[in-house]
């Protein structure tokens, strides 16, 4: 078969195949420790799915507009005016099937040949796909953890060429866990505006911050910084409506029209059920998201204390999303459990499938080889089980 030059080296998703491994092995009787996904493992909250019910029950089961209804795109307006204190029309947004979709519109609407998209590593796995897709060049830029996994401004400067389109930043990240304080964010983004570049803003775990980590949506920083910067968010993490695919951009009007224009052609309109459900999360009672946080703050501090006793694991402890990323490069070249030895992040995480039956995702997947991720949306109990299996693989 000869396939386009676009998907000839396109790989899957390492999350999606690193889940689809575990499943496998489930589905042949195996009991398996499975913290590959970052999925919320939550029901989507009562209200919501009762106001998908009468959303269908009222007919509302035909196309919608392609960018999504007005009734959601002033709900979006609403939730960023009580949150974050920024007006946003309805005219620049643009509602989509998840953030991973809104990501794959903005980089279609605004890349092509020749351009250059900076992204600090580690990335989220199909940031650099998605670039690639589009003609572009991902140019990573690597974050190391004594930085605390942050983009410098100096890093910044150093990599922009003429060609240099867009910067893509992911605060709270995936899978890094880690969340860029204000200051540097602004002072990033003030690069951007002096030097002409756009900036992605991936923002879909804003709402899962830990101790005193403070999330700051970009585009509030200044007009000049919100003339040159997109949003990227979504109900998939706060709501746990992973399953519903809807995330939603906010870009400057012109951009709007173009990336609607481009849905119109591709996909039509996101769910028009999952429409109305998002309205019922954005304009409902919140409580179901601190419950859901405080839940995912208890496991985050039981991971990062079973961690800390775990030997020679390098981490940063996590301040929003819902990962640990860590360093297990100094167990490589060592015998682990049943005697394997390993040399790399995807051996590492392998060998702990098949011996321990934990499952985690390689670091190589999100450009940090040595290091393995985590998800801790997971139940306790499952947790508990996990990391100690994970201590007897260690052990050897
Ligand atoms: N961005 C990041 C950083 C993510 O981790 C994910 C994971 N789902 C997405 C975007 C995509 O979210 P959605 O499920 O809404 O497509
Ligand atoms: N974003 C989640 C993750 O990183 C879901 C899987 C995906 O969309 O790639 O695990």
């Amino acid at each position: 078969m000869r396939l386009s030059p676009a998907v000839q080296t396109l790989k899957p998703s390492a999350t999606i195949a690193a889940a689809a491994k575990a499943k496998q092995l489930k589905q042949s009787g195996v009991k398996v420790y499975d913290f590959t996904l970052g999925e919320p493992d939550f029901n989507t909250p009562e209200h919501i799915q009762q106001a998908a019910i009468e959303a269908m029950r009222a007919g509302h089961t035909h196309y919608t507009p392609s960018g999504g209804i007005l009734e959601l795109k002033q709900a979006i307006g609403r939730a960023y005016e009580r949150d974050y204190g920024l007006k946003v029309a309805p005219n620049q947004i643009v509602v989509s099937n998840g953030a991973k979709h809104c990501i794959h519109n903005v980089l279609t609407a605004l890349c092509g040949p020749g351009d250059e998209v900076i992204i600090p590593t580690p990335y989220w796995v199909s940031y650099s796909a998605l670039v690639e897709l589009t003609g572009a060049v991902p140019v990573l830029i690597e974050t190391t953890a004594e930085s605390g996994f942050c983009l410098t401004a100096a890093q910044l400067e150093a990599a922009i060429t003429p060609r240099t389109r867009l910067l893509m930043l992911n605060s709270p990240s995936n899978p890094t866990g880690s969340v860029y304080p204000p200051a540097r964010l602004e002072e990033l983004a003030q690069v951007c505006v002096a030097r002409g570049l756009m900036i992605l803003s991936d923002e879909i775990y804003e709402k899962l911050l830990y101790g005193d980590a403070e999330f700051r949506c970009v585009a509030t920083f200044s007009p000049e910084i919100a003339a040159r910067t997109i949003i990227v968010s979504g109900v998939s993490k706060a709501y746990a409506m992973t399953g519903w695919r809807i995330g939603w951009s906010i870009a400057p009007v012109e951009l709007t029209q173009a990336i609607d224009n481009l849905q119109s052609q591709e996909t039509s309109n996101p769910c028009s059920v999952s429409q109305y459900a998002a309205i019922a999360a954005l304009d409902g009672p919140q409580q179901c998201v601190s419950d859901m946080l405080a839940e995912f703050t208890r496991r985050r501090e039981y991971v990062v204390q079973r961690f800390r006793d775990l030997p020679d694991l390098g981490f940063v402890e996590p301040t929003g999303a819902f990962y640990m990323f860590f360093d297990a490069s100094r167990h490589f070249d060592r015998p682990l459990q049943g005697g394997r030895r390993v040399s790399n992040a995807s051996d590492f995480c392998t060998a702990l499938l098949e011996e321990a039956h934990v499952a985690l995702v390689t670091g190589d997947a999100f450009g940090a080889p040595g290091y393995a991720r985590l998800s801790f949306a997971s139940a306790m109990p499952q947790l508990e089980a996990g990391i100690d299996r994970l201590a007897a693989f260690l052990k050897g």
